[in-house]
């Protein structure tokens, strides 16, 4: 069995940021050869998060919105005691740091309208990180 990983650097721009990595993530799949297995997407990051949903814009406001509402900035939030950003930690942990998808027959499987968003939830930061790790034959 083969175990491939890579790490790719993303600065973001905005606060509140969805960037498509869906290309990065079956380009690596490709050139990792592995035709049967599953692949591991992680953010090591307490303030970002994965989306697998549709990249289109208006969905991506109605998320952008949705997580607002859900998670409002200053909220009497008692982390904002340390470093005001407690609304991103608990978006980051509820919504999830990670994904996994099966590799079959040497294709990434995934809906049509599934693209895999990273999620920045307090930018704008110079680098977050995506591991990608395939395991497989
Ligand atoms: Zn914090």
């Amino acid at each position: 069995m083969k175990i491939i990983s890579k790490t790719i650097n993303i600065a973001t721009k905005q606060r509140i940021q969805f960037i498509d990595i869906t290309n990065e993530l079956e380009k690596f799949v490709k050139e990792s050869g592995v035709r049967n297995g599953i692949c591991l997407v992680h953010v090591p990051h307490a303030t970002a998060a994965l989306i697998l949903n549709e990249n289109e814009i208006g969905l991506i406001e109605d998320f952008k919105r949705k997580i607002s509402e859900l998670f409002p900035m200053n909220a009497g939030y008692l982390h904002d005691r340390i470093d005001d950003n407690a609304y991103a930690h608990l978006a980051s942990g509820i919504i999830g740091t990670s994904k996994i998808f099966p590799i079959v027959e040497g294709e990434l499987v995934r809906g049509t309208w599934q693209n895999l968003l990273l999620t920045e939830l307090d930018g704008p930061r110079s680098s977050r990180k995506v591991i990608f790790q395939v395991m497989g034959e």
